[in-house]
């Protein structure tokens, strides 16, 4: 495996850092309080986070962000996997498809969200849609002065305190629907939050239920009016980035699960025996261990290839499979570690009983399991075999 270079220990090493010394210590509190922290905590973490140098990692230095490639991304997702509660999430940034704004939105929406000063969310999935987004009912119809916006989100992660959403609508357009990506600041006039329910994990906001039937001005399409009808296209590099950061979490997540099981199993005794020492509990410890180490190496190697310049389609085919056999082998994982933590892995307070319900939504969100499946098998037919399984382009 190729060597890192000295820039990309120190920004590994940051990011331990903040994992280490600022979320990981606010994970109890974070869970008691069932996701959120006190606003000054919160802020805290945001600061940390862009002191450390860690915000924005995906945009260009130019409009704000650190410009890394996308190799450098994962060695920080990676760090931030190491946390539960999703404290990191705290640190804010801003979705990859703002960089495809006219200057005017860059300014107005992605530099504020990098400096911290704004917070967005991604608004796609409706009642009737989900993992076919061909099924989104949402429209845009223009209007004098703009664009009048109808629809109901689902699941709007961070929908509860942003202050403009990303929202995917089909322009109408005489017989014609036009996927497209708007841009909806919340203070328009006829947004709703029709239900914000409780969800499985405790994370630091929520995904609630959005209904829009506002109006937004004229130049509220995502990159301007020739991106009208291509909002999946942008879409879906928003889904490879994130399937690729999906797994690097997935696999910090089994190297703190393993960390913490395997210092625990050491040290516990029953039987007058360590635990350890009985296969029943390092049998899977180890079953774990390799799960990791060849997720890593699949996410490592996809970032790795897109860097180089790997045919998209090749990239595209190859995250999808990163991320699901990391998803569903960190659960997995967590599973394992929490049997392996007996009693006290169905206990709040262990960080492999948090892992547990948290990494579940990874086999959900961005895809679940099963269309990360079909991308794959389609990528095995279209790609080849060959170029999927050794990713050589
Ligand atoms: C906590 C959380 C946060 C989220 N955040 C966001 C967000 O910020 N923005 C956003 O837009 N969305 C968000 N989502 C939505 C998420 O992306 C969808 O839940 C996901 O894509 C699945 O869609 P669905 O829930 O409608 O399930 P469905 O599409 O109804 O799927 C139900 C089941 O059918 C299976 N299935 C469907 N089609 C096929 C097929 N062709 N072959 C085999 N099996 C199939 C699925 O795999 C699944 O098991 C979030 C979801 C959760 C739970």
């Amino acid at each position: 495996m190729e060597a890192l270079t000295p820039a990309q220990i120190d920004l590994r090493e940051r990011a331990v850092c903040f994992v280490d010394e600022t979320c990981i210590p606010l994970e109890l509190e974070a869970e008691r309080s069932g996701g959120p922290l006190p606003p000054e905590a919160a802020k805290a973490v945001a600061d940390r986070a862009r002191e450390l140098g860690l915000t924005g990692g995906n945009h260009a230095v130019e409009v704000g962000g650190r410009g890394w490639s996308a190799f450098e991304q994962v060695l920080v997702q990676e760090e931030l996997g190491r946390n539960t509660n999703g404290v990191w999430w705290n640190m804010g940034g801003g979705y990859n498809v703002l960089a495809c704004g006219t200057p005017e939105q860059v300014e107005r929406y992605l530099k504020p969200a990098l400096r911290g000063e704004r917070a967005d969310s991604y608004a796609v999935t409706e009642g009737g849609a989900g993992s076919d987004p061909g099924g989104i009912a949402g429209t845009a119809e223009r209007t004098g002065n703009g664009w009048r916006i109808r629809a109901e989100k689902w699941f709007v992660t961070s929908g509860d305190v942003s202050d403009f959403d990303i929202v995917m609508v089909n322009v109408v357009d005489g017989e014609q629907r036009l996927p497209t990506l708007f841009l909806v600041d919340r203070d328009r006039p006829g947004i709703e939050v029709v239900d914000d329910p409780p969800f499985t994990h405790s994370f630091p906001h929520g995904h609630p239920t959005l209904r829009y039937d506002c109006e937004v001005a004229a130049d509220a399409v995502l990159g301007g009016e020739e991106m009208i009808g291509r909002g999946d296209e942008l879409q879906n590099e928003w889904f490879v980035e994130e399937r690729i950061h999906i797994a690097a979490r997935c696999v910090g997540a089994m190297r703190r699960l393993l960390a913490e099981a395997v210092e625990w199993a050491t040290g516990r005794e029953q039987f007058g025996g360590r635990i350890y020492d009985l296969q029943g509990v390092s049998f899977p410890l180890a079953d774990s261990a390799a799960d990791c180490a060849a997720a890593r190496l699949l996410t490592h190697d996809v970032a790795r290839a897109q860097d180089a310049g790997a045919d998209p389609k090749l990239v595209h085919g190859r995250a999808a499979m990163a991320k699901l056999f990391a998803s569903e082998a960190a659960w997995r994982c967590a599973d394992r570690c929490v049997q392996v933590y007996g009693g006290r892995g169905y206990m709040r307070t262990t960080a492999a009983e948090r892992f547990l319900r948290e990494l579940r939504v990874d086999r959900i969100w961005e895809g679940t399991s099963e269309i990360q499946r079909l991308i794959v098998a389609r990528g095995l037919e279209r790609r080849g075999v060959e170029r999927m399984l050794t990713g050589e382009f």
